[in-house]
């Protein structure tokens, strides 16, 4: 546990010392940001049990398009950023 804690404090402190954050060069925000997802497909399975009720089994959504960044500020279209922003979710 007392291994684990250390690990994830020193990895946390590298990725801030290594990070360039995103700024909206717009408004300036670098903290509130949305994805949009454009061609999805919801694909959904589900099981009937033998009462007609529904368990969800499994989900085989495609993203068929782009994915785009925006600022969620001033809704700055900030998809030249997304490569960054995917490398930084975790
Ligand atoms: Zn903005």
């Amino acid at each position: 546990m007392e291994t684990r804690a250390d690990f994830s404090k020193t990895s946390q402190q590298l990725r801030t010392k290594n990070t360039t954050r995103i700024i909206c060069p717009n408004c300036g925000n670098d903290s509130d940001f949305f994805e949009v997802a454009d061609g999805v497909i919801l694909t959904t399975r589900y099981i009937q049990n033998s009462d007609g009720s529904f368990v969800q089994d499994g989900d085989e959504s495609q993203i068929l398009g782009e994915m785009r960044l925006f600022c969620a500020e001033c809704n700055e279209d900030l998809t030249g950023h997304h490569q960054r922003f995917v490398e930084m979710l975790f």
